[in-house]
């Protein structure tokens, strides 16, 4: 394809954010490479629970959460834990995801997620029908559900924040949510349920979908690292240097999830992002039918119907992105998951761990370098990086396009911290 004069895209990272922002900038007239080192989809975006959690108003860090980190950090069943060598590197996240647990901050955030979060389906339903994927988006919504009533109490402020923000959410009993999902255990005490959420059966499956759909547009897949970004004018840089040579470039965005720190700050943003490493395992055959996704509210991890099997994923281990993986993290979901569905048959699950790139206030980082004008930052999506991916790949192309938002982008600032 030959490009445009003044509308060359790189898209640094082939993830779900990268692939969803290369894709709507490509529908937009730009003629874009993608860069990854791997094949599309293999980072954090391969493994996720797959829910496409479109009433998420909630950070990570409400209100309480300092309260309650020791008590699970040595509880073996928590689903949080961290590598205590590496504690003084992630000093300074933590004490901002702490900060973002006031109750001021979290109101101010529910709204930031809220904006993102009520277009979730307008914006990625376009993509999904351009690339033919609609048989791996299934909109049966969401259910969350307890066996601890401790647990299930202390959910309320949350289901309380969503409905202040006028998502639809509706608490069951026992009976109602076995009548959704037949396979729970009979000492349920009760949950929630989200109508309109969805999920997608098979992450990979859909980036990949996506991204053969951006090929076919002409869009370039290059197997690439990228290093540095060069020849710098007025707007900002005019080349994307990779380990295999140098890509021109009118505009950059940068969607490396976990890995995107350093390239940001080549290019002027000085932002903390850190990583939420997070494990699953795929249960092949497990002898129970499941129509959506559920929360596991005692564990803290995702349970969905998957096209290769269950996936139970979810639980956060602080420790940087280098450290190997600690399958043990997976034995909680998996004694969590069995007295949820007694019917579930765990054989044969496989195993894996990917990095959630993650801001500490869990808002992502979508904006302007606040150095250069044609550079376009978009990660730390943390939890949600499936979710927003779409909305995300819109917001860029606005920008790109010195279009104005529909929505105040100011939460999401690279500069805000
Ligand atoms: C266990 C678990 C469960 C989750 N469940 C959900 C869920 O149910 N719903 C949801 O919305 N989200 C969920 N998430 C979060 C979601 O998976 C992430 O937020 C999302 O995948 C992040 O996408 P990304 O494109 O930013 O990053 P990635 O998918 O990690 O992609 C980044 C890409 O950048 C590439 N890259 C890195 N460095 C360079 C470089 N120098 N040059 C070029 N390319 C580079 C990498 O190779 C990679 O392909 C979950 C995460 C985990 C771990």
């Amino acid at each position: 394809m030959t490009a445009a004069p003044g509308r060359k895209a790189v898209v640094v990272g082939a993830g779900i954010v990268g692939v969803c922002s290369a894709f709507t900038l490509q529908r937009e007239g730009w003629a874009v490479t993608l860069v990854d080192p791997d094949e599309p989809g293999q980072g954090c975006s391969f493994g996720n629970a797959g829910v496409l959690a479109n009433t998420n108003v909630a950070p990570v860090a409400m209100p309480g959460v300092l309260a309650q980190v020791p008590g699970m950090l040595m509880d073996p069943m928590s689903p949080l834990t961290i590598r205590w060598s590496y504690l003084p590197r992630l000093m300074p996240w933590l004490i901002g995801f702490l900060r973002a647990s006031t109750p001021s901050r979290v109101e101010a955030i529910s709204h930031a997620l809220a904006n993102l979060s009520r277009r979730v389906f307008e914006d990625l339903t376009p993509l999904v029908e351009e690339a033919g994927a609609s048989d791996l988006v299934l909109r049966r919504g969401y259910i969350g559900v307890y066996r601890n009533p401790a647990k299930l109490a202390g959910l309320r402020a949350e289901l309380a924040l969503k409905r202040q923000r006028g998502m639809r959410v509706e608490e069951l009993g026992p009976d109602e949510l076995r009548q959704l999902e037949p396979a729970l255990a009979r000492d349920i005490v009760g949950g929630y349920h989200i109508p309109d959420a969805g999920h997608t059966v098979n992450p990979l499956a859909l980036t990949q979908r996506l991204v053969a759909a951006f090929q076919r547009r002409g869009g370039i897949v290059r197997r690439a690292r990228v290093l540095d970004f060069a020849e710098f004018g007025d707007a900002g840089p005019r080349s994307v240097v990779t380990d295999a040579g140098s890509i021109p470039c009118d505009l950059v965005v940068v969607a490396a999830g976990s890995y995107s720190r350093a390239l940001a700050a080549r290019l002027g943003a000085d932002v903390p992002l850190d990583t939420e490493r997070g494990y699953h395992t795929v249960l092949p055959r497990p002898g129970i039918e499941l129509r959506m996704a559920m929360m596991c509210g005692d564990g803290g991890f995702a349970i969905t119907p998957m096209a290769t099997g269950v996936r139970l994923a979810g639980t956060v281990e602080f420790g940087g992105v280098e450290a190997a993986p600690n399958f043990q993290r997976l034995d909680p979901l998996r004694k969590h998951a069995k007295a949820l569905l007694p019917g579930l048959d765990m054989r044969d699950g496989s195993q894996w761990m990917g990095r959630r790139p993650s801001m500490p206030d869990s808002v992502p980082v979508i904006g302007r370098s606040p150095r250069h004008r044609n550079a376009l930052l978009a990660f730390g999506h943390g939890h949600l990086g499936l979710t927003y991916a779409a909305v995300t790949g819109r917001l860029v192309a606005d920008l790109a396009a010195d279009r104005a938002p529909a929505l105040d982008m100011t939460p999401y600032d690279p500069a805000r911290f």
